[in-house]
């Protein structure tokens, strides 16, 4: 087996090939690669990898069951740390966490493991084969209500059953996952994959109940009464809007809006769903973080119009993962740094173009980045049918103006303490609603988090 300095590719679709339907875009390693790959690891006494995952997945263990053809044991290991391997594998930003500690990054013209392609692949094997017996501790008398099924709701609800406690999901939506389902497009990450592990953690016994919106269906107050304790697990799905002038003209969407027209409603698939999305021929994007690579790459797929992504700062400041970025630029989407939206012009109330600022960058501001500073003066019309604002998003109010009780912080985010504990008594919170939009996997380390500090809870209230 070669130990090259390089990583073993992945195959991926062609741009020109993808970028017309909804497909998964990255294939993943067969077998044969997968194992060339797990080679190149050094197995380090002191995996700085371990240290860069935010849930602390024994990186070198499972390369080495793959390395030794024990597939089964290294998704043993996956499993272990993490109830959605398949899911991690495919949407994790590995550059900034386990690929970009690894230790191969320090050696000259080396690359780091494609631990996030190594994770898919023995995901992928797992749900295909599935080896792995669900093993549930003795039954506890204590029940826990979780509030919303995103990655930290779904894990604080796994890890809880796993050692014995009755856990039942409320979400508002029909379909659980929260941004797993639709928010992340189903080219990047297939709806079908999702399912297969949200099915994985029922079959450890967590209920989940659709379709209840908790503060409207039914109250805090209520879960309180009838559960021994309650996680709010409920994401930050309110979106910003730039409101600039014209932003009521017909054409103009936040990212939310557009891709859960896409994911959830499958507009896409108009007419076989009644949920059509018209772009017109000429979109503009608003925003450089994962979120706006998903809008314009959906938009793309529409196979309507052109696609322009406007952001006021440069290609180094950009916050998507890389390799969604990489994506976006061969699929033909055009990127134009240093540039601003300040006014949407319009006709009989629809959008027709954007007036755009031309940025610099200044000095570092709180984040640690240049500033984006507007050039006096400088500003150019961009033609625009649609324009999709992917600027961030807020808390949703609905749960928490009904428990005006809870603390919040300075940003309108759940106030919780380094246990997650909120300033009420049983009420725990993590994942968005606390840090404000993050990851997937800083989401899933504060389901678990949480859940060890509802155990302790419990157990101390006995
Ligand atoms: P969410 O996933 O937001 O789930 C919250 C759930 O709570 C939702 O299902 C919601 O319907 C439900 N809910 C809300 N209010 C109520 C209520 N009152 N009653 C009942 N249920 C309620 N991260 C990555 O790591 N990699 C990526 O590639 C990536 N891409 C992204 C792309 C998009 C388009 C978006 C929007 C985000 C992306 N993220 C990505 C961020 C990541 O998805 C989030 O950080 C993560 O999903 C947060 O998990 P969560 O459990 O806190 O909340
Ligand atoms: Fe393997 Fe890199 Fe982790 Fe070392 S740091 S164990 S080489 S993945």
């Amino acid at each position: 087996m070669s130990t090259s300095k390089k990583r073993v590719p992945t195959r991926e679709r062609a741009p020109e090939e993808r970028n017309k339907d909804f497909y998964e875009v990255n294939l993943g390693y067969e077998k044969r690669d997968a194992m060339e790959e797990a080679e190149r690891c050094l197995q380090c006494k002191n995996p700085l990898c371990v240290k860069g995952c935010p849930v602390s997945i024994d990186i070198p263990g499972f390369i080495a069951e793959l390395k030794r053809d024990h597939i089964s044991e290294s998704a043993k290991i996956l499993k272990t740390y993490n109830y959605l391997p398949a899911i991690c594998g495919r949407v994790c930003p590995q550059e900034n966490q386990c690929e970009g500690a690894c230790i191969l990054n320090r050696m000259k013209d080396n690359e780091p493991v494609s631990i996030g392609k190594l994770e898919k692949f023995v995901a992928d094997w797992e749900r295909e084969h599935k080896t792995l017996s669900v093993s549930v501790k003795e039954k506890k008398s204590k029940c826990v209500a979780v509030v919303g099924s995103g990655p930290s709701g779904l894990t604080c609800a796994a890890y809880l059953a796993e050692r014995g406690y009755d856990c039942t999901i409320f979400e508002a939506l029909h379909m659980a996952g929260g941004v797993l389902v639709y928010g992340i497009p189903e080219f990047r990450l297939p709806k079908s994959i999702v399912q297969d592990e949200i099915e994985a953690i029922k079959s450890l016994g967590v209920k989940i109940e659709t379709d209840i919106i908790v503060g409207k269906t039914i109250t805090i107050e209520e879960l309180r009464d009838e559960f021994d304790a309650v996680f709010i697990g409920i994401g930050a799905g309110t979106p910003k809007m730039m409101g600039i002038p014209g932003s009521e003209l017909i054409g103009i969407y936040s990212s939310s809006e557009f891709l859960t027209r896409i994911n959830l409603m499958k507009s896409f698939k108009f007419p076989y769903f009644d949920t059509p999305v018209r772009t017109g021929k000429h979109v503009i994007v608003v925003g450089g973080g994962n979120v706006a690579m998903d809008a314009a790459r959906s938009a793309l797929r529409l196979g309507e119009a052109d696609v322009k992504v406007i952001y006021r700062r440069t290609e180094s400041e950009i916050p998507a993962r890389i390799e969604e970025y990489h994506h976006a630029v061969e699929e033909g989407i055009e990127f134009h740094w240093l540039t601003n939206p300040v006014e949407y012009i319009g006709e009989n109330g629809r959008l027709k173009a954007v007036k755009i600022q031309r940025m610099e960058l200044g000095e570092p501001d709180a984040s640690g980045r240049r500033r984006p500073v507007p050039i006096e003066n400088a500003y150019e019309v961009f033609e625009a049918d649609t324009v999709i604002e992917a600027i961030g998003q807020t808390p949703n109010k609905v749960l928490l103006e009904t428990i005006p009780q809870l603390k919040l912080n300075r940003w309108g985010n759940i106030d919780a303490d380094e246990t997650l504990q909120t300033s009420m008594d049983g009420i725990f919170a993590g994942g968005d609603i606390v840090t404000g939009a993050a990851t997937v996997i800083e989401a899933m380390g504060a389901g678990k988090l949480a859940a060890q500090s509802i155990i302790e809870h419990l157990e101390k209230r006995r």
